[in-house]
C-alpha cells in the first residue's frame, strides 16, 4: 500500500479494525515548516483507549501471539523490517513533514528504525532459558523468559517513530500485545508504520493504535488494571504523574526521560588545528542536530578555560553558518522547532538566560529571513559566563540553545558534569586515555561518549541515571523489560517433604 499523507485516516487501529474516534474527535497536524494543515488525525476517546487496551488483553490472554514460537515472532520482525526499507522514502517524507527534521535525518531515523527490528529478530532467536545447577540429580530446574503481557506504550514528538520502535520491536520479539500512542504532534508515521505491521501479517489486536493527547488519555491508558507494562517516553513532569498514575495496579513502568548532557573539552583535546575544529564540529552537531530537540543532546558546553574563549569563538562563527529551512529542501542543515508552542518555550528560557546573567554570543532569536517566516524556526543559541545556579543550566530546554561553563581541573569538570539532576548522556574529549577512561567511569549518565558524540547502537542498552528515568531500551536489557522471568522447578522423583513428623 502506498503510503501518504492522505491516506493515514482513519487513524484509531484497534482489533485489526481502521476506525475514527467513537465521538467524531479529531485535530489537524500542522507543519511546522509552514505553519499549515498538513492533514487531519482522528482523535480517541478514553473509552476507545480502554477498548483498545481490553482487545490487547484478549488477544495477549488467549495465546494466539505468545503461543507462537519464537522462530514465527522474528520471522514478522524480519519482515517488518523488510517493509521498513521498502517504504523508506515515504516515510522518510511523512517525518520530516511532522517534526520539520531534515529529509536526510528522517531516512537515518528509518534505517534506524529497520536495524532495531532486524537486531531484536536475532537476539530474540538466541535469548533462550537458563538451566540452573540445584545439585539434585532428579531436579531440573530452569528459568524461562515469558512475555509479560499486555503493553501501553507512549512515545514523544522529536524522534516519533524510531523511539517508539525502541518499545515495539522487542515487545512483538517477547509475544506482547500493545496499544501504542504517539504524541499528538507527531502521529503520522506511527499509523503509516501500523499499515506496515498489518501488511506483514501480525495477527488482529496484537498491535492497537490510538491517537490523542495524555492529559485526555493518560489515565484511561496508565491506570487500567489490564495493563502489565507501561513504557513511556517523555518529559519528566510527565513521567512522575504516569508513575503514580500506575502505582495503584502496581503495573511495571520503564521511564525515559529528559537530559542536560554535558560534553566536557579538555585543552588537550584542542592542541592542533586539526583536533580544534573537529571538536568544535562534534559540539556544534552534539547540540544543534535537530535544532536540539534531542534528549541526548550535549547542551551544557564545560570547557577548559585555557582554551574557552577561541573555542567559544570558533563554534559561535560555525553556528552562524548553519544552513536554515525547511526540511524537505535539500540544503536545509537544520528545520524548524517541532512547533510554535516549543518556539514560545524557547523564547522563555533565552529571556531566562539574559535575566540570569549569561553572556549571549549568538542566535537569541528567531530568523529575521522572510522566506522562514512562516515556519517555527528559531536561530542557534550560545550562552556563554554560565554557572551552575542558573536554570538554564540546569533544566532541559529541548532547543537550539547551549550553556558554556568553564573548568581549570579534571576534578571540576566531572564535578561539573554530575552537577545536575539527570543522567542521561554525557561527552568528553582528551587526548589523554588515562584521564578519558577516570571520566568515563565518573560520569552519572547512562551512555557516555569518549572522543565521539550522540552516536547509539541497537545493541547497546540505552536509558537515564538519576531523573532521567529507569529502566533501559535496547541491547538485551530492552528485551528483558518485556519478559517475566519464571523460575520453574520440576522434581522428577518427588517424595515426602519431611518437615514435620508424620503423627
Ligand atoms: P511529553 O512528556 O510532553 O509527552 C510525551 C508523551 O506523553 C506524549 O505522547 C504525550 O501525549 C504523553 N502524555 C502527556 N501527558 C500524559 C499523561 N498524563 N499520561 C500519559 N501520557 C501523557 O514529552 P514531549 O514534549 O513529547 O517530548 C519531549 C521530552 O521527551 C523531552 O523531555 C525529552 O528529553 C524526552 N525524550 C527522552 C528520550 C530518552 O530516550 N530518554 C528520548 C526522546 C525524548
Amino acid at each position: 500500500m502506498a503510503i501518504e499523507p492522505g491516506n493515514l485516516r482513519p487513524s484509531l487501529h484497534i482489533g485489526g479494525e481502521w476506525s475514527g474516534s467513537s465521538d467524531g474527535g479529531t485535530r489537524e497536524i500542522v507543519d511546522p515548516a509552514t505553519g499549515s494543515a498538513i492533514l487531519v488525525v482522528d482523535e480517541a476517546t478514553p473509552d476507545d483507549a480502554r477498548r483498545a487496551i481490553s482487545v490487547a488483553r484478549h488477544v495477549f490472554d488467549d495465546g494466539r501471539w505468545a503461543g507462537t514460537s519464537v522462530a514465527e515472532r522474528t520471522a514478522f520482525l524480519t519482515k517488518i523490517a523488510d517493509l521498513l526499507q521498502r517504504d523508506k522514502e515515504q516515510l522518510a517524507h511523512i517525518e520530516t513533514l511532522d517534526t520539520g527534521k531534515t529529509l536526510a535525518e528522517s531516512r537515518i531515523d528509518i534505517d534506524d528504525v529497520t536495524s532495531v527490528f532486524r537486531y531484536y529478530a536475532e537476539l530474540a532467536a538466541v535469548h533462550g532459558d537458563r538451566l540452573v545447577d540445584v545439585g539434585r540429580p532428579e531436579v531440573i530446574s530452569r528459568v524461562v523468559h515469558e512475555p509479560i503481557g499486555v503493553c501501553v506504550m507512549i512515545a514523544p514528538w522529536n524522534y516519533p517513530l524510531l523511539q517508539i520502535s525502541w518499545k515495539i520491536a522487542p515487545a512483538l520479539a517477547a509475544g506482547c500485545t500493545m496499544v501504542l500512542k504517539p504524541s499528538e504532534v507527531t502521529p503520522l508515521s506511527t499509523i503509516a508504520f501500523v499499515k506496515l505491521v498489518q501488511e506483514a501479517g501480525v495477527p488482529d489486536g496484537v498491535v492497537n493504535l490510538v491517537q490523542g493527547s495524555g492529559a485526555v488519555l493518560g489515565e484511561a491508558l496508565t491506570a487500567n488494571p489490564d495493563v502489565d507494562f507501561i513504557s513511556f517516553t517523555g518529559g519528566l513532569a510527565t513521567g512522575r504523574t504516569i508513575l503514580a498514575a500506575a502505582a495503584s495496579n502496581v503495573t511495571k513502568v520503564a521511564v525515559e526521560l529528559g537530559g542536560k548532557n554535558p560534553h566536557i573539552v579538555f585543552a588537550d583535546a584542542v592542541s592542533d588545528p586539526t583536533a580544534f575544529a573537529d571538536s568544535v564540529d562534534h559540539v556544534l552537531t552534539g547540540v544543534f542536530l535537530h535544532s536540539g530537540q534531542v534528549c541526548s543532546a550535549g547542551t551544557r558546553l564545560i570547557i577548559e578555560d585555557s582554551v574557552a574563549d577561541l573555542f567559544v569563538a570558533a563554534l559561535a562563527e560555525r553556528a552562524r553558518g548553519i544552513r536554515m529551512g525547511s526540511g524537505l529542501d535539500p540544503t536545509s542543515e537544520t528545520g524548524p522547532l517541532v512547533s510554535e508552542a516549543q518556539r514560545r518555550k524557547i523564547e522563555k528560557y533565552v529571556a531566562l538566560g539574559v535575566e540570569e546573567g549569561a553572556e549571549l554570543v549568538v542566535g537569541g532569536s528567531r530568523p529575521d529571513d522572510r522566506e522562514l517566516a512562516d515556519g517555527s524556526y528559531f536561530l542557534p543559541t550560545i550562552f556563554d559566563r554560565c554557572d551552575r545556579t542558573m536554570k538554564i543550566v540546569q533544566e532541559e530546554t529541548f532547543g537550539p540553545i547551549l550553556t558554556v561553563e568553564r573548568f581549570t581541573t579534571e576534578e571540576e569538570a566531572l564535578r561539573l558534569g554530575n552537577d545536575t539532576n539527570y543522567g542521561l548522556a554525557a561527552g568528553v574529549r582528551t587526548s589523554d586515555s588515562a584521564r578519558g577512561e577516570r571520566l568515563v567511569r565518573g560520569l552519572r549518565h547512562g551512555t557516555v561518549w569518549l572522543n565521539d558524540f550522540g552516536i547509539y547502537t541497537a545493541a547497546a542498552e540505552w536509558g537515564g541515571f538519576k531523573r532521567s528515568g529507569n529502566g533501559r531500551e535496547l541491547g538485551p536489557s530492552g528485551l528483558s523489560e518485556y519478559q517475566e522471568a519464571k523460575h520453574i522447578w520440576h522434581n522428577t522423583s518427588p517424595t515426602a517433604a519431611g518437615w514435620f513428623v508424620t503423627r
